[in-house]
């Protein structure tokens, strides 16, 4: 008898395979992850964009959390896109709780495609309820930036000062992904203790949708196998860039094709 690890990813679907939900799944199963579930919207999406979303209210949200924590109890738990202020209200509730273990928090605003994923309230309950709990969050760039109120990283020094005070908001780790120097792809780690970065050749693809959602749930996925923050983090870096050379072929939609799983 052995029982797997599990986690559970609280994100919303979409319908294109590509994002939310359906890329924590496929990442999750992919690196030995049972994956649990919990909806917090349905949109209506394919590769070219979100056509329509449509919120699962808040308390059907924390009916879901509430059955699978308690019969499945995940050892990891990732949030991505949340929609609105009350899901991210109540979320933050159940964290405080105690029921969101090893909680990695992508905080998902808007989609590559353009599309607002979340209503404009959901930040500052995200910044000022959520992310305390977490044990790591997972901002690109531009949500960081959002996150802190200060405009775009326009250097490595940028965003290693982003991912340094975003750890002023009560995480216990952030890492600011999505840096571009020379080419080269950085990401920088903050814990209180280290800042590290991480820099990676530029992959260049159209099949690029999906690629946060996979690497926070990939990092759910290590710590639920119980790697630390720091070492889940190398290990999804590593799982995103093989996915994305993997998908850099892929004729897959008429838009930007997600990446492989
Ligand atoms: N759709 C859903 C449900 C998501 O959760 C996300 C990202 O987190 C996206 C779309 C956006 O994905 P991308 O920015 O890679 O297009």
């Amino acid at each position: 008898m052995r029982t797997p690890p599990v986690a559970l990813t609280v994100a919303g679907s979409d319908s294109g395979g590509g994002a939310g939900i359906q890329a924590d799944l496929a990442t999750f199963a992919a690196l030995g992850v049972h994956g649990a579930s919990a909806v917090t919207a349905v949109t209506v999406q394919d590769t070219r964009g979100v056509h329509a979303i449509h919120p699962v209210p808040s308390d059907v949200v924390v009916q879901q959390v509430a059955v699978v924590v308690s019969d499945l109890a995940p050892r990891a738990t990732k949030t991505g896109m949340l929609g609105d202020a009350a899901t991210a209200s109540a979320l933050a509730i159940l964290a405080a709780d105690g029921l969101l273990p090893r909680l990695v928090v992508d905080p998902v605003l808007v989609s590559t495609s353009g599309h607002a994923l979340a209503t404009h309230d959901v930040l500052a309950v995200m910044r000022d309820d959520l992310l305390p709990h977490a044990a790591v969050i997972t901002p690109n760039t531009d949500e960081a930036a959002a996150l802190l109120g200060c405009s775009p990283a326009a250097s490595l020094r940028d965003q290693t000062d982003q991912a340094r005070r975003l750890l002023e908001l009560g995480c216990a780790a952030a890492v600011v992904t999505g840096g571009v120097d020379a080419g080269a792809r950085l990401d920088v780690l903050a814990t209180p203790t280290d800042v590290q970065v991480m820099a990676g050749p530029g992959i260049d693809t159209r099949n690029d949708h999906g690629t946060g959602c996979t690497f926070a749930a990939a990092v759910a996925a290590g710590l639920a196998h119980g790697l630390t923050v720091d070492r889940a983090v190398t290990a999804a870096r590593a799982f995103v860039r093989a996915a994305l050379t993997e998908s850099v072929q892929w004729r897959l939609g008429r838009g930007r094709g997600p990446v492989s799983h």
